[in-house]
């Protein structure tokens, strides 16, 4: 399942915190809005294999 889940563009010049929201425009700020960062079970991690190579040579 992949999330709808965006944040303000923006957020890092204008707001404290990340502003997310469903919408395609900040409620803030009226900036344009992204992808919000991936969760960490995402599978689309781009950690996820550097997690599994550590794995590996520890086992190993
Ligand atoms: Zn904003």
């Amino acid at each position: 399942m992949k999330s709808d889940i965006r944040v303000c563009g923006a957020w890092r010049d204008r707001h404290d915190r990340p502003v997310y929201t469903l919408g395609g425009t900040c409620p803030d700020c009226g900036a344009g809005t992204e992808n919000s960062a991936p969760a960490p079970f995402d599978p689309d991690d781009p950690y996820g294999e550097y997690r599994r190579a550590l794995k590996r040579r520890r086992r190993g």
